[in-house]
């Protein structure tokens, strides 16, 4: 039986996206009763980005269009380990290609364990130092099993060889000499680019690194864009979201947390310029499926 995926909600942006993409782009928010996000990533011809709902912190699941597996950070806890069972097909015990955007505890928690559980075939990091004991672990597993490791560079973007590619925008330099106080302005910010359509994941940067990337001259558009920092306020700026034009933001935080994000003048920013916020503790884990041209959203 097909599950029911389709939406009780349809927000088409066809007026925004006709000026960015050749074609028509749609993007949809599904209604929660749904059960999208429960089913099983598997190949299936399209690029699908799980958001998953990890609480204050981020961890997002890839699954490209020939079914490699792609993980994003490992949030604050061992939910991001649940929440990788219950989206990857009970058979699946691989990961081609592990990422870490930056060792803070938020970011890097579940990763030893998801490293003991599934073999990781690649890792993609940017090789800074940092004591935190689970980045230590996650050094040493590495060194362990022997995992061929990518040290991020913004001149080198990486091909997942059925179409989509990985675009590393930062750090700027393999030991993030521009930052050296600060592991969030030196977290990897990537987009994920299938066809006509992007995923940008900013990790924890701030004003200096957007700054940094507007006078790159970098394209930074996306159809969909995390919020950098979790929607801190001194992130996403307005001149940053104008350069990025994302249909829709996801905030992964906890706003009764420690930290109460996102920050109210985020959501206004976000606001004034017509972005539909999504807020992972309010929707649970939300996925974003592109067959290039066409991409939607659901929770
Ligand atoms: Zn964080
Ligand atoms: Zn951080």
């Amino acid at each position: 039986m097909l599950p029911r995926t389709f939406p009780a909600r349809v927000l088409c942006y066809m007026h925004r996206s006709l000026s960015r993409w050749t074609a028509a782009l749609f993007i949809v928010v599904a209604a929660a009763t749904l059960i999208w996000h429960e089913l099983p990533l598997t190949a299936n011809g399209k690029l699908t980005v799980r958001f998953l709902s990890v609480g204050e912190g981020a961890a997002t699941l890839v699954t490209t269009p020939s079914g490699k597996r792609i993980l994003i950070d490992g949030g604050p806890d061992l939910t991001a380990l649940e929440e990788l069972g219950r989206s990857l097909p009970i058979a699946a015990r691989s990961i081609d290609l592990l990422i870490l955007s930056h060792p803070h505890a938020d970011h890097v928690a579940a990763l030893p364990e998801v490293m003991k559980r599934y073999r990781v075939k690649s890792v993609l990091f940017s090789g800074v130092g940092h004591t935190l004991p689970r980045y230590q672990a996650f050094l040493s597993l590495i060194e362990q099993q022997q995992i061929p490791i990518i040290i991020a560079d913004p001149t080198e973007d990486l091909s997942m060889g059925d179409g989509v590619m990985i675009d590393v925008l930062w750090p700027p330099d393999a030991h993030s000499s521009a930052f050296p106080n600060d592991l969030n302005e030196a977290s990897l910010a990537l987009r994920i680019l299938y066809g006509e359509t992007a995923v940008l994941l900013p990790g924890d940067i701030g004003f200096a690194s957007e700054r940094a990337l507007l006078s790159s001259g970098e394209n930074l558009s996306a159809t969909v864009m995390e919020l950098p920092h979790h929607g801190s306020r001194l992130s996403s700026s307005t001149d940053f979201l104008l350069a990025v034009h994302p249909d829709a933001a996801i905030v992964s935080s906890d706003p009764e947390g420690q930290y109460p994000h996102p920050h109210p003048e985020v959501v206004s920013r976000l606001g004034a310029l017509g972005i539909l916020l999504l807020s992972l503790h309010s929707t649970g884990t939300a996925t974003f499926v592109s067959d290039g041209h066409h991409a939607f959203l659901s929770h």
